[in-house]
């Protein structure tokens, strides 16, 4: 019974700032469409153009959220994962560089450039499988998730290659939510100082308003601004706390192939499609076209094909190499499973959960 409790206690913990952030967008409905356009509105042109503007920008706002929050976090294909028989044979040996050369022999037929700094195929202990380039292991939700970005409180979920761009629009819509409310609620709240406009509870209503869609707004700006940097940079929050590794070292930009293709690897080729929170990121989320690699010559895991990345290139041509994995020059080095020296839920207990 008692295990039942916790388990409860800890989702109920889990899912407050949903809960939270759910109820504030339901009171700022009530305030402004009951509150403000139908009952304080000046004139009934007013009243339209406000109900009509409103709608589609809270529509937007709530997809986006609501496809933030239920996307399946995506895991490795099996193919990573070490057998039974493979992992006790890893685990058993007690020679690091037979552990190295085990680890090596396995992830050679995986499509992987990301290294550990002494060298290694990045592996998860916890998991028991090799991590595919830009997956991380969540210690929240307990699976490594392919492009960690982060895992983030306000939507109980991991943000990574399943639901970045719902993510994205998500900051983005919510921005615009509160720029709309908060310019359009003006008016009245000056009027409210004045002692005109609504009466009653009303005013007080209109006045939070205001004011709840100033602060969310200044918030959302450097949120949102900070992860348009992050798209068209072609990098993670993870990796832009901690480069990552590649056969010839660290390279914060190493998966970058120009603003536009990196924007396109996130928001897809469809213009039409770049607004909407419906899945249009390309590849697969398992392996990834980067400056030493531009293109992606290997059938990824028999998922969705990734010829799109061929195309993605902004004129910019790099020198092309292929991954050896025998000719690691850094694997005389400390052997490390690990990256860098400290476990992966490091990373949120840096904080970067709280994005
Ligand atoms: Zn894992
Ligand atoms: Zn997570």
């Amino acid at each position: 019974m008692a295990p039942r409790v916790c388990i409860l206690c800890c989702q109920a913990v889990k899912w407050a700032p949903v809960v939270f952030i759910s109820a504030i967008v339901g009171w700022s409905y009530y305030a402004y469409v009951v509150q403000m356009a139908i009952l304080t509105a000046d004139t009934i042109a007013e009243k339209i153009i406000f109900l009509v503007l409103y709608h589609p920008i809270l529509f937007l706002f709530v997809w986006s959220y609501y496809q933030t929050i239920f996307a399946k976090a995506k895991t490795p294909p099996k193919e990573f994962f070490l057998s039974q028989t493979e992992w006790q044979q890893l685990e058993s040996e007690t020679n690091e560089n037979n552990q190295r050369d085990k680890l090596n022999n396995f992830a050679k037929k995986l499509p992987i450039q990301n290294r550990t700094i002494a060298g290694f195929p990045r592996y998860c202990e916890k998991c028991k499988c090799v991590k595919p380039d830009r997956c991380h292991h969540c210690s929240v939700c307990s699976i490594c998730v392919l492009k960690m970005d982060h895992h983030c409180p306000w939507v109980n979920n991991c943000v990574g290659f399943h639901n970045y761009k719902y993510f994205v629009l998500f900051l983005g819509y919510a921005l615009l939510y509160c720029i709309y409310v908060a310019v359009s609620s003006l008016k009245y709240f000056i009027s409210f100082w004045s002692g005109g406009g609504a009466t009653g509870v009303g005013r007080f209503h209109i006045l939070f308003l205001f004011f709840v869609a100033v602060m969310f707004g200044i918030s959302l700006i450097s949120l949102f601004g900070y992860h348009i940097f992050l798209t068209v940079h072609n990098r993670s929050t993870l990796e832009a706390f901690r480069a990552p590794i590649f056969q010839t070292g660290a390279d914060k930009d190493g998966f970058s192939l120009g603003s536009r293709a990196n924007f396109a690897e996130v928001f897809g080729d469809k213009k039409s499609h770049w607004f909407l929170p419906i899945f249009t990121s390309l590849g697969d989320g398992v392996s990834y076209a980067s400056r030493l690699q531009p293109t992606i010559s290997y059938n990824t895991m028999g998922t969705t094909p990734r010829a799109e990345t061929t195309n993605l290139g902004d004129g910019v041509t790099y020198p092309t190499r292929t991954v050896d994995l025998d000719s690691d020059g850094l694997l005389g080095q400390r052997q490390r499973w690990m990256e860098e020296g400290d476990t992966e839920s490091s990373y949120e207990n840096k904080g970067i959960e709280s994005a």
